[in-house]
């Protein structure tokens, strides 16, 4: 199967499954897991923060950021279309008592922040108390302009709300600006990292923070059950993933491009290149076609995403060959129906 539905579908290299099997281990509630301590003082050396906590998925990462910023009635900005408001099951409301003020995101991936200062609610008994700002990066595949972080940073600065990032892809993001990670990260009060992602570890997120924040983060990890003993097992494969995984971004990213460019010959498809910045494309067929592309592509081993659109995710299982053979069969299919 080529599977282009995610880049959460990679599988463990025998490598990683070896450094997993090798870990040293400890209970990791008490503190004592080294390879869980290796891979937390890792993640926050590279993200050039105080300090960090692993936990086993972005979306507990994101709600740990959410109730570490913000208590009972209180608010945060982010994106209508943003992970954590929309694809993250409402957590930050039902577990938190955390009111979302949603907005539209620009069709680059950003807030407009003269609409996030907008909403921003004056200290008043009317108002609940608005806290935090929430960005993504990558979004959608769309990388957030280091001048635009300066600018969300020195808003929420003045106006002494947190910044949060989920930050899922950066290691995306940080390959394709070419510049550090900690250049991105920087600019946030928290950072959720995803190493399941395009980092290829089987399980794992980090969220990476001053000492105060990670130390109430780690009390709610553990309200939450997310208290994992010996959690170095899965700990060395995001060492593995974030020492030897991080610079190969930049061919799934090429990949992508040639998926972008071969696909925008195929006239039925909607498609624009340029748009592509990291490892995610999008296409839009008339949405009766795209079903039955959908099945077709199935039909010869191949799987894709999207709602009404496609979605292609490339991913370290992935070579050249295979974006060559999903672009040859999407022509046939064009081309015999
Ligand atoms: C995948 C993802 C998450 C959550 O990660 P899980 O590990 O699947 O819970 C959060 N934000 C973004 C943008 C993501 O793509």
């Amino acid at each position: 199967m080529i599977d282009l539905r995610s880049d959460t579908v990679t599988r463990p290299s025998a490598r990683m499954r070896q450094v997993m099997a090798d870990a040293v281990v400890g209970d990791d509630v008490y503190g004592e897991d080294p390879t869980v301590n290796r891979l937390e003082a890792l993640a926050a050396e590279r993200l050039g923060c105080e300090a960090a906590l692993f936990a086993a998925t972005g979306t507990q990462t994101n709600l740990l950021a959410l109730l570490s910023h913000c208590e009972r009635g209180d608010e945060y900005i982010v994106g209508q279309q943003a992970h954590t408001y929309r694809y993250e099951a409402g957590g930050a409301a039902v577990l938190g008592s955390i009111q979302p003020q949603p907005l539209d995101l620009e069709p680059d991936g950003s807030l407009d922040l003269s609409a996030v200062a907008a909403v921003i609610k004056p200290d008043d008994c009317h108002f609940a108390r608005t806290r935090l700002l929430c960005l993504e990066n990558t979004q959608a595949g769309k990388v957030l302009p280091l001048a635009y972080l300066e600018q969300a940073a020195a808003l929420t600065h003045t106006m002494s709300l947190g910044l949060h990032l989920d930050g899922a892809r950066i290691f995306n993001a940080a390959v394709k600006l070419d510049v550090p990670v900690s250049d991105i990260a920087g600019h946030f009060d928290s950072v959720s990292v995803c190493l399941s992602k395009g980092l290829g570890a089987p399980v794992g997120s980090v969220l990476c923070g001053s000492v105060d924040l990670i130390a109430k983060a780690r009390r709610w990890r553990k309200m939450l059950g997310g208290g994992m003993r010996q959690a170095g097992i899965i700990a060395a494969a995001g060492i593995l993933a974030l020492e030897e995984h991080v610079d190969r971004l930049a061919e799934d990213h090429a990949n992508a491009m040639r998926l972008a460019v071969g696909l925008a010959e195929v006239e039925e498809l909607v498609i624009d290149p340029a748009s592509v910045q990291t490892n995610m494309v999008f296409a839009w067929p008339d949405t009766a076609t795209a079903e039955g592309l959908i099945d077709y592509l199935r039909e010869e081993g191949v799987l894709v995403g999207g709602y009404g659109n496609l979605r292609f995710v490339t991913h370290l299982d992935l070579t050249a060959a295979d974006v060559d053979r999903v672009v040859e069969l999407i022509k046939r299919y064009f081309v015999t129906r």
